[in-house]
């Protein structure tokens, strides 16, 4: 990477959220912050401010006139091993996991095949326009050694932790017991709070844990500080009548977690599709948040998140690509893809709610406002630059737009990482398209 002098102003068009928009109408939406023609200034890897004038020569001048600057995004659940089952085709999530995801994570027991699949995923995901993420690896030590040392060597905001797995898998993909708390403390020990990386317990999902090591990662998670916690809940009926057989005691999937200690403000859960009132209400009383992962729901045909219902319920929820049950790292497709999810649903969210969940609303639903999401000075410069069109149909369309949101909502409707210019992580260049 290029040596990055500590004083840089990027001009663009800025586009960030100083409040969640929810549901309102495109027009009558706050907390929208759009800057045509700005400058942001970015002072040792940090958002100095935003100003219409030009800075004074202390700043290297970065020109992207014309071009869209956002904050990086961040996908709040996502499989880095799964870049070798993407686009599998024809099976639902049970059957999904048998045939592709479990024998590719196996591969990554060698050391080897982990460090390249880290530094592969990490790469894609920064050439996706992504600059932070929550991040499940594979059961093995390794994997998530050589993730959060990838994601160090590039700067970023990354949340991960191994896999919690001791039943119900293939052998070879599980822990035990013994094993995954020793691992955890290990893993905890070496890169918890360590430059910008968290730990996350990991507990795949209720099948594959046995009660005493759900039990364990409760405790873990109540005993040091900061912790996060990560899993799968109520993401296809099968899976749901599964668990109901497993633990006929819970009242329900989501009482499975609360009943082991593993529900709390940093707590996130992919999918919540298949919930009850009483799960939402419990979701929102710990802080616990629902990454919703429209792209793996329609490609698993897993199920269509009510997103207004969870809202309403003072429920936090973000963006996640899922991959690879879902088709693209792109969170420009996933929103897309979130959009026609709640377009079946009835709902028509805007573009500033869908951008604010993968932005400022995920920043804050993990407790990183204060470092990522946003251009508020002196959170870190984690940004991406776009083109607002592509190709001959988007730059039509760009051209006809009357407003902002039509703009921003073709832009995000019809991009992709195609539109991707740069992306920077604390300032540094990390992305460039040649
Ligand atoms: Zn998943």
């Amino acid at each position: 990477m290029n040596p990055t002098p500590s004083k840089i102003a990027l001009r663009g068009d800025l586009l960030d959220f100083s409040a969640d928009p929810g549901f309102a109408s495109p027009r009558a939406a706050t907390g929208v912050r759009f800057r045509a023609d700005s400058w942001l200034l970015i002072d040792d890897g940090r958002i100095a401010g935003v100003q219409a004038e030009a800075p004074g020569a202390d700043y290297q001048r970065v020109d992207h006139r014309g071009k869209l600057v956002t904050p990086g995004f961040i996908d709040t659940h996502v499989h880095s091993p799964q870049l070798d089952v993407i686009a599998s085709h024809g099976s639902a999530l049970l059957e999904w996991l048998e045939a592709y995801t479990f024998p590719a994570e196996s591969r990554f027991a060698d050391e080897h095949v982990a460090r390249d699949g880290a530094a592969r995923f990490l790469d894609a995901l920064l050439a996706h326009g992504t600059t932070a993420a929550v991040v499940f690896p594979t059961v093995h030590k390794a994997s998530a050694d050589t993730l959060f040392a990838a994601a160090q060597a590039r700067g970023m905001r990354l949340v991960a932790g191994k896999c919690l797995m001791d039943r119900h898998a293939p052998d070879g993909l599980r822990d035990t017991l013994e094993s995954s708390e020793a691992d955890s403390r290990e893993l905890i020990a070496r890169w918890h709070g360590r430059d910008r990386l968290a730990y996350a317990l990991t507990v795949r999902f209720a099948p594959t844990s046995s009660d005493a090591q759900l039990a364990m990662a409760g405790r873990l998670l109540g005993e040091v500080p900061g912790l996060y916690m990560q899993t799968h809940v109520a993401e296809n009926e099968d899976e749901v009548r599964w668990v109901a057989q497993l633990f006929p005691d819970a009242r329900s999937y989501l009482d499975v977690y609360e009943r082991a200690g593993l529900l709390n403000e940093r707590a996130v859960l992919a999918h919540g599709i298949w919930l009850d009132d009483a799960d939402r209400a419990r979701l929102a009383a710990t802080g616990a948040q629902i990454a919703f992962c429209p792209s793996s729901n329609l490609f698993l045909g897993s199920g269509l998140f009510d997103w207004r219902a969870a809202a309403e319920a003072g429920v936090n929820v973000s963006m996640a690509s899922d991959v690879g049950g879902g088709t693209s790292l792109s969170m420009l497709r996933t929103l897309a893809d979130g959009y026609k999810v709640q377009a079946l649903r009835g709902v028509k969210p805007s573009a500033w709610q869908l951008l604010h969940a993968a932005t400022r609303g995920a920043a804050r639903a993990l407790g990183l406002a204060r470092e990522i999401g946003s251009f508020d000075a002196g959170t870190l410069a984690d940004l991406a630059v776009w083109d607002w069109a592509r190709g001959p149909v988007a730059t039509h369309r760009d051209a006809l737009a009357r407003d902002l949101h039509e703009r921003v909502f073709a832009w995000l409707t019809l991009g992709d990482e195609r539109n991707l210019v740069e992306t920077r992580v604390a300032g540094v260049r990390r992305y460039q398209r040649h």
